[in-house]
């Protein structure tokens, strides 16, 4: 798999991906992520990517030649199955999405920045929005990140147990049960003994009830649709 990046601020991507599960699948050959620098694609000598809003009003706006450039030769090299703007008016980022997003083999996400980009590129380029949460954040660098994080480590073999994103949150719409580790005790707070009983079939039934239970108590809005 690979994810393309185009941002205005490419140091501000320079760690999210360095660490973890993400670290480790790049370091496997399971994804490949690239960062590129939209500045690269300026056509003026102070590497300009923004410019003022027609129609006046504060903020500016990234503008439609350099996202154009960046985009059309990235597509001359391969296919791209989604070229993704990161917005708060997008669709929000669940982990059904990211479950698609997956199993795709070439993805671009566009950051915004500054008041948004020129809905020319939203218009003519983007295939898919999407936002993390209803909130606005400064630019899509972090939302970039979000989005990558929740994808590659979907991709098998990124994690040590591949189990693991399984029983995650959000998968078969549950969310995950309490975990713990030693001590079995901690100022008279006990780990439940079924944990500590040894039984894979008993603790596993457990965990599923645990499931349903904080499903029904704190997510009720997961089960809606069962
Ligand atoms: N004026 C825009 C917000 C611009 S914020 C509006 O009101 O909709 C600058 C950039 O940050 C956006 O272009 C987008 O790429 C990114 N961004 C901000 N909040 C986001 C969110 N919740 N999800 C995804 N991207 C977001």
């Amino acid at each position: 798999m690979r994810i393309d990046i185009l941002t205005v601020l490419p140091d501000l991507l320079e760690s999210p991906f360095n660490f973890s599960i993400v670290k480790r699948a790049r370091e496997k050959g399971l994804v490949e992520i690239n960062i590129i620098n939209l500045h690269d694609f300026a056509s003026d000598k102070y590497r300009s990517v923004d410019d003022y809003a027609f129609g006046g009003g504060a903020g500016m706006v990234m503008m439609i030649e350099p996202v154009f450039k960046a985009v059309e030769k990235l597509k001359r090299e391969r296919e791209y199955d989604e070229i993704i703007y990161t917005s708060p008016d997008g669709e929000k980022l669940s982990q059904k999405i990211a479950n698609a997003l997956s199993l795709k083999n070439n993805i671009m996400i566009l950051c915004g920045h500054y008041k948004g980009i020129d809905q020319r590129i939203r218009d003519h380029l983007i295939t898919r929005e999407i936002s993390i949460g209803d909130y606005v954040l400064s630019g899509g660098e972090i939302p970039a990140a979000v989005i990558t994080d929740a994808i590659v480590r979907l991709i098998p073999g990124a994690m040590s147990d591949e189990q693991s994103a399984l029983s995650d949150s959000f998968q078969d719409d549950l969310i995950a049960p309490p975990v713990y580790t030693r001590p079995a005790e901690f100022r008279g707070w006990k780990v439940p003994d079924i944990l500590l009983s040894g039984h894979a079939a008993e603790i596993e039934k457990w965990r599923h009830e645990q499931s349903i239970i904080r499903t029904r108590e704190l997510r009720p809005d997961l089960s809606d649709n069962e």
